[in-house]
């Protein structure tokens, strides 16, 4: 089915960055030393980043790392990391890594007082309406998603208005105030359940124009969509793979389905940044191209030893706020944080438990 494409607008994130620091007190600001400790403490993380971290650069980060998860126990904090953080962040920090889908399900059985959520803003807004008591920090708040301010909430009721009655499905790429209008979420590993799930001829999936294209493609169901778009995945082109193959004779292709539909067809699979790494495992190829942000590759090359990387390099400006030194300072100055409406939060959470309670 063809997808039909409608218009743009914004959201702004929300946030009261001191109240958390009243509430759970000061903390002294540890001293980054490269000790003796800190190395012992830090050799396992340095074994799975080496490939990717000169040794030299080790003192430097090696610290850092150490204070943040001495200092997770002392706020008893948990830290979601999404697979596009830095090697750094995803091998030396986290608690929990994955795609959107995977840290929303962990966000709901997280047991600490407090989420750190290494990614974007509507990740750390997901992880607090699912938990709405608990804290929840980002270490930088402008860390932002083209995708989910290509559209607001005003957007989302002028769509009810005009398509009554077509259900309406929201990339979880969007702000709380969006997914608060809708009928339910979706990511991209399961939005081709999520829309047929609903049982309706025809569905609203926003506000991902590549996404709800390439979902088009796999059902029968009329997918109408809006103009948004991930500004590293729309820059892929098809004609760019085909010079990698050209390149690289024998290299498997998997991309992201928030690439073009021309792109994900020139692919050899397209999935989610999880089914992508769970690809690669399971098939084992020789040399392989992620077609996505450019940290997949480094953090997943560590557990696939044998498998070559070709790298096309697109980085996400947004993702990559989050560093180190902020992770430190969220948790020593417990901040920033992520703060919902309530009201808003409970009807966010209606869509967003919709799609987690789906049967896979
Ligand atoms: S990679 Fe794309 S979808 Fe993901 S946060 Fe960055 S801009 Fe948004």
């Amino acid at each position: 089915m063809a997808t039909t494409i409608i218009s743009a607008g914004l959201d702004r994130p929300k946030t009261n960055a001191r109240t958390a620091l009243d509430r759970y007190g000061t903390v002294a600001r540890p001293e980054l030393a490269y000790t003796a400790e800190v190395a012992e403490a830090t050799a396992p993380v340095y074994e799975k980043v080496k490939h990717l971290i000169p040794e030299f650069e080790w003192p430097a980060l090696a610290p850092t790392v150490h204070a943040i998860n001495e200092l997770k126990k002392e706020r008893n904090a948990v830290i979601l990391a999404h697979n596009y953080m830095t090697p750094e962040i995803y091998h030396g920090i986290a608690d929990i890594v994955g795609d959107s889908l995977q840290l929303a399900k962990e966000a709901t059985r997280a047991d600490a007082d407090v989420i750190v959520q290494c990614g974007v803003h509507f990740m750390a807004e997901t992880s607090k309406i699912l938990n709405p008591d608990k804290t929840v920090l980002i270490p930088d708040m402008n860390a932002g998603c083209s995708l989910a301010e290509s559209i607001t909430a005003a957007d989302v009721r002028g769509l009810r208005e005009k398509y009554p009655g077509v259900p309406i499905v929201t990339y979880v790429n969007t702000s709380a105030d969006v997914k608060a209008e809708c009928d339910i979420c979706c990511t991209s590993s399961n939005a081709v359940q999520v829309v047929e799930s609903l049982g309706a001829p025809r569905v609203l999936l926003i506000p991902d124009q590549f996404l709800a294209a390439n979902v088009a493609r796999q059902t029968d169901v009329e997918v109408l969509t809006w103009a948004g778009a991930c500004e590293v995945h729309e820059r892929f082109t098809a004609e760019e793979l085909r010079e990698y193959r050209d390149i690289e004779p024998g290299v498997k292709i998997i991309a992201h389905p928030e690439c073009p539909p021309e792109v994900v067809e020139e692919a050899d699979f397209a999935g989610s940044t999880a089914g992508m790494i769970d690809w690669v495992k399971v098939n084992r190829p020789e040399k392989v191209m992620l077609v996505t942000e450019c940290s997949m590759a480094d953090n997943i090359a560590s557990e696939t030893p044998g498998v070559d990387y070709v790298r096309p390099c697109n980085l996400c400006p947004h993702m990559k706020r989050i560093t180190l030194s902020k992770v430190l300072d969220a948790l020593v100055e417990m901040k920033d944080e992520v703060i919902v409406d309530p009201e808003i939060s409970a009807r966010a959470r209606v869509a967003v438990e919709r799609m987690i309670n789906l049967k896979s």
